[in-house]
């Protein structure tokens, strides 16, 4: 502090000077900007329509957009203070190489080379599935398609997939094996328009926080909410269902035991637009209300009228999250959810719809242009004419599309502890704090003979093992497309220069495409978004996700538009769009046109609580941060509301284990110890359950969590691993 200051003759009137903004009134003079940019918000799947505010080629505020159709003008504190992200402290710059054991700043050009020439030397001695690549939910739409190109056609690997495997692959494969395709049914005004409204697993409350408009703009719904935790999301709930960890399959079962005994199905809608409703049947018949009582803790009269309330619904809306996803059983649970949506004719319609919460900003687009579960458009790896079409699509020979798709996310890091892969590739994630089971993690990555990290920030926990990282441009810096939950896709616009050598994911990956020698055979004459969007307009068109008939233009004018958005189907330029919905006409993309019913059974968790551990653990989120706190940590005003993990315990618990509020603790599994953890003593928690935030790598939750994997989706099961609590942080 200068003297001036110290003798309170300096008073920082500049900093803190006030004017007055035609938006905002009354307001900082610092953030008064010279001009507001259109985007949507890079957090969450939600997709809020935003304005950032730019003075002096710098981010200075943001707002909300009020004509967007997802939030009305409405950001929650994550979005509101995004503008801090883009000059946190922890930016990456330069491109970094390891050399004598040390990151140092190299050229592009060097590190280009260095990437191509290592990941090459790898393929040749290894295999070219000796290369795996994990990719994000964070990118635009138009650098999941180049980047799916990229690897499979440039690097020719098909080990490829994303930190989406960690949220959303269990409502993708539920999606698949129920309809014959991804792609949420609903839209967010299905929450406005549905009579009830059941929610499994989504504490929307925390995560997705302006869908909660949509719920309080319908007075005529009844809200039901099945969590083990009283979340802000419960009590919001006319119903609170507090079910035991991982029962909801019994609960769905029985909802739908009950529901064939008094004849409150769809035998109509079944009948003209289904399969395996006879096995189905039969397969419910021991999941009696006393069965599933049983089985969820919850009363026989509470499921009753549970089931009651669904069956009696004119539209019923069922959304879920990561309470369903993160388990070892997800893509069954979707398909138990799907079942009751199916056998009650509830989907395809306003207010009725079993609608999968996407996570991350943009995993929908990673789901759309594909090439990690499925080919671009949501074609299939085994189908022959899916292959056939893209390669004339792409003019390549079809024996270069891959026929299977390559190593899941999981799957990848065994095979990197086993040497299968020896080079890897992660883009905007950070698998060190978010990965579970970190130090099976580790031992993979640290074995690796190349590992680069192409990422906004740095350092992260995972670029300090790279052996090269590349900086790149985030949100804010850079022109794409977001699809969001309800398949809404809005515009991201460049406001300011990423800092000093930073560039788009996009330029990197056909910077690379040169170096490799493809770019004129992948990407021929590219130098924009806008040039990949024209290609995957044509791509996409014919298929669900049709993008054929949108345009940027389109896009900025409406605050985002719904696929399917055929060319054919609609006049861009007279037809505002409407809410769409998928499956109205009961037409499936199955073999047949049905959808199919499939045997759901509950099973217990794979890690039950004993003696010795006897506390069953669920993570979660909070919403003042994201993910791994990448961002969010260097945001001042997030940070300060939720500087640290916690752990929530129950009164009952924390007296037989002598606590008190506040108390240190150390929570201890089979696998690893998370010491320096502040105790929260509070109801919220159900007796025998702990629950601690997963962003912190300070206190990481996946030094407990153990690698269960589903066997289908191969998501993480996250949420329930037998754990104890020892007094004291250390
Ligand atoms: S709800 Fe999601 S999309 Fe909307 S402002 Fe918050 S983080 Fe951004």
């Amino acid at each position: 502090m200068n003297l001036k200051r110290q003798l309170g003759l300096d008073i920082l009137s500049e900093k803190y000077a006030y004017a007055t903004d035609p938006e905002f009134g009354y307001v900082s003079a610092q953030k008064i900007p010279d001009r507001w940019v259109p985007t949507t918000c890079g957090y969450c799947s939600v997709g809020c329509g935003m304005f950032l505010g730019v003075k002096d080629g710098r981010a200075v505020s943001v707002r909300g957009n009020p004509d967007h159709p997802v939030n009305l003008g409405k950001l929650c504190p994550k979005g509101l203070s995004e503008h801090y992200t883009l000059e946190a402290p922890n930016r990456a710059k330069y491109p970094l190489l390891r050399k004598k054991g040390k990151l140092v700043r190299v050229e592009w050009e060097e590190a280009i080379a260095t990437m191509v020439e290592r990941f090459r030397a790898v393929q040749e001695k290894y295999g070219a599935d000796s290369l795996g690549v994990v990719s994000t939910g964070q990118l635009v739409t138009e650098e999941f398609y180049t980047l799916g190109k990229l690897v499979q056609l440039g690097f020719g690997t098909k080990n490829f997939d994303g930190n989406t495997t960690l949220c959303m692959a269990s409502a993708v494969s539920g999606y698949k094996r129920s309809f014959g395709s991804d792609g949420p049914p609903g839209a967010y005004e299905d929450l406005r328009k549905a009579d009830v409204i059941l929610l499994i697993g989504a504490n929307i409350a925390d995560n997705h926080p302006i869908l909660c408009q949509h719920l309080e703009a319908n007075a005529g719904k009844t809200l039901i909410v099945a969590d083990p935790r009283v979340t802000k999301t419960a009590m919001m709930a006319d119903l609170f269902l507090p079910l035991k960890p991982r029962s909801d399959i019994a609960l769905l079962n029985g909802i739908m035991h009950i529901l064939i005994r008094a004849g409150a199905i769809d035998r109509d809608y079944i009948a003209r637009h289904t399969r395996g409703f006879d096995e189905l049947e039969k397969s419910l018949e021991k999941y009696t209300p006393a069965y599933a009582s049983q089985i969820t803790g919850l009363s026989e009269d509470l499921i009753l009228k549970t089931a009651s309330l669904y069956g009696q619904a004119k539209a019923a809306f069922i959304g879920w999250t990561m309470g369903v996803n993160h388990s070892s059983k997800g893509a069954e649970t979707v398909n138990a959810i799907n079942n009751l949506a199916l056998i009650t004719g509830q989907i395809g319609r306003a207010g009725a719809s079993p609608f999968s919460i996407t996570g991350q900003c943009n995993a929908m687009g990673t789901r759309e242009a594909g090439f990690t579960s499925s080919l671009p458009g949501y074609r299939k790896f085994e189908i022959a004419g899916d292959r056939e079409e893209l390669a004339k699509l792409w003019k390549v020979p079809v024996e270069r599309i891959p026929v299977s798709r390559g190593l899941a996310y999981p799957d990848i890091v065994e095979a990197a502890v086993a040497k299968h892969i020896r080079a890897l590739w992660i883009i905007a994630t950070n698998p060190i704090v978010s990965f579970p089971n970190l130090d099976v993690l580790k031992q993979g990555l640290e074995t690796l003979d190349f590992l680069v990290v192409q990422d906004g920030f740095y350092p992260t926990p995972t670029s300090e093992l790279a052996h090269l990282v590349l900086p790149a441009a985030i949100w804010g810096e850079k022109e794409g497309t977001y699809t969001n939950s309800e398949r809404r896709v809005s515009k991201v616009n460049r406001a300011v220069a990423p800092p000093e050598e930073a560039k788009p994911d996009f330029d990197i990956f056909l910077e690379l495409a040169k170096k490799l020698g493809r770019y004129e055979e992948l990407f021929p004459g590219w130098s924009t978004p806008a040039d990949d969007f024209d290609e995957w307009k044509r791509v996409s068109a014919g298929r669900l996700c049709d993008y054929s008939g949108m345009s940027y233009e389109l896009l900025e004018q409406h605050g985002g538009v719904q696929w399917p958005y055929p060319a054919d189907g609609r006049s861009a330029a007279t037809q505002a769009p409407l809410v769409t919905r998928l499956y109205e006409d009961g037409h499936f993309p199955t073999e047949d046109g049905r959808a199919k019913l499939l045997c759901i059974e509950w099973e217990p968790f794979p890690e039950q609580p004993n003696q010795e551990f006897p506390f069953i653990l669920n993570t979660g989120r909070t919403v003042e941060h994201w993910h791994t706190r990448t961002k969010t940590g260097q945001v001042p005003i997030l940070e300060r509301m939720s500087p640290n993990a916690w752990l929530e315990m129950n009164p009952k618990d924390a007296v037989g284990l002598g606590l008190k509020p506040h108390d240190k603790v150390t929570l201890v599994s089979r696998r690893g110890r998370v010491p320096d953890l502040e105790l929260r003593i509070t109801e919220i928690i159900a007796p025998g359950q702990v629950f601690m935030p997963f962003h912190f790598v300070e206190t990481n939750a996946n030094q407990v969590t153990q690698s269960a994997f589903d066997p289908i989706s191969r998501e993480p099961n996250y949420k329930q691993c037998a754990v104890k609590v020892e007094r004291g942080g250390k």
